[in-house]
């Protein structure tokens, strides 16, 4: 398997990571919630981490342990953990790995619920500094004595800013900060997170991974990268013989154990079977998705066009060096006078929904709806201005999305 490429090891992964029985070629979902042991010995070995299986459906399941072993594979890291969104993913890590008085640096262009969810880790006494990670300066002169951790997303959402990933994760190995990143917009098969040297990757798996819209879910996975045992938040308990394992089972433990956003089988069972075509889903979205911001770059009704694809993009280099493909996400501002909820009235084919990932083409008012608990300060700030729609690119003929967009623009 090691040797072969990214899709011949996803598809069949099941067969060879997991080995369903009765040769079945998927992996079963099952949906018990206990576990019987015949011999109660068993039950114990369990629950003092002596012995694989799983004891409660909350804690495991055989569905959700198949999955996260395929993430983690194609990750190429140390283990993985799953969860019911990819808000539970990242609220888990969140407070699982950190305290009050710990200091961690974190992207100014975040996802929005998680800008929300920041908020609230403030409020908990856990110190936030929001930099600007398109350059590693705006990390160094943020760095504290305290600082314990360093929170980006590869590709930020609506503006598409490129963080300077290989440089912050330097810096971050060279300090032993952990250096987290949520790689939702990047999935393995266009990024490396290992080459940037990140500690964590954590990824809503309802976007791209899934693909279909049809699935709620999250992860984490455990690069390897980072040394556990220069981390002084892993309780005593969690430090076991192999310092690798420690965060990972932090988080497992009071992560998903103990906060209980746990995914269910057949939630796991259809992320996998979405992940399979997650290659050829992604090469058509990057390829329409170029074909789009070089028709939006060049018409007069447009005033700015925010694709990392394209050269005039303010980290277009980094993207560059750091993806396979420049992603499915992309934004523009229409001209002044032209109003966005007008104009996305009169496409046709693009659906207006909150969503991204998906196989259909999406788009949306930023500042009004993802964005309308921000204080116009902090759109200003981050970017966002009232008139930008942003863009879930889809898998279907270009031709026609090119084609929706002109007949719409021919209205105003
Ligand atoms: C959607 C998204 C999330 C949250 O994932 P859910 O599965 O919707 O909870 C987190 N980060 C990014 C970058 C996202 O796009």
């Amino acid at each position: 398997m090691k040797n072969k490429g990214f899709t011949t090891r996803l598809v069949h992964a099941d067969r060879l990571l997991n080995n369903p029985e009765h040769g079945a070629v998927h992996q079963a979902t099952n949906n018990s919630v206990l576990f019987e042991f015949k011999e109660a010995q068993g039950i114990v070995d369990v629950f003092q981490g002596k012995q694989m299986g799983h004891v409660y459906g909350r804690s495991s399941s055989g569905s959700a342990a198949a999955l996260q072993n395929i993430l983690n594979h194609l990750e190429g890291g140390v283990g993985a953990v799953t969860f019911a969104t990819g808000m539970a993913a990242i609220t888990a890590v969140m407070m699982s790995l950190f305290k009050a008085g710990d200091h961690i640096i974190v992207s100014h262009f975040l996802f929005g619920n998680t800008r929300s969810l920041a908020e609230t880790l403030e409020s908990l006494g856990i110190e936030l500094t929001f930099v600007d990670v398109t350059d590693v300066q705006n990390v160094k002169q943020a760095c504290r004595a305290n600082t314990k951790a360093v929170y980006l997303e590869t590709i930020a959402n609506p503006v598409t800013q490129v963080a300077d990933l290989r440089a912050i994760g330097q810096y971050s190995q060279e300090n032993s900060l952990l250096f987290i990143v949520d790689s939702t917009m990047t999935p393995p098969n266009v990024f490396d997170a290992k080459s940037v040297f990140a500690s964590l990757t954590v990824s809503s798996l309802t976007k791209y991974m899934s693909g279909h819209g049809n699935v709620l879910g999250g992860s984490v996975v455990d690069t390897g990268l980072f040394d556990w045992s220069t981390f002084d938040n892993i309780l005593d308990i969690y430090r076991g013989a192999d310092s690798t394992l420690w965060g990972l089972t932090q988080i497992r433990k009071r992560g998903l154990r103990d906060m209980g956003a746990t995914l269910s089988p057949e939630a796991a069972h259809d992320i996998s079977i979405g992940l399979e075509t997650l290659v050829l889903r992604t090469d058509k979205m990057n390829d329409n998705a170029m074909c789009l911001a070089n028709y939006l770059q060049n018409h007069e009704k447009v005033s700015s066009v925010y694709y990392p694809g394209l050269a005039a993009h303010p980290q277009h280099y980094l993207a560059r060096e750091h993806f396979s493909g420049y992603g499915g996400i992309l934004s523009f501002d229409l001209l002044d006078g032209i109003d966005p909820i007008a104009f996305l009235n009169a496409l046709e084919l693009v659906i207006c929904a909150t969503h991204l990932g998906d196989t259909r083409t999406l788009a949306l008012p930023v500042a009004s709806t993802i964005y309308f608990e921000t204080s116009a300060e902090q759109r200003v700030e981050m970017g966002i201005n009232d008139n930008m729609i942003r863009m879930s690119i889809g898998i279907e003929d270009k031709g026609d999305l090119v084609a929706d967009f002109e007949q719409a623009f021919s209205r105003f």
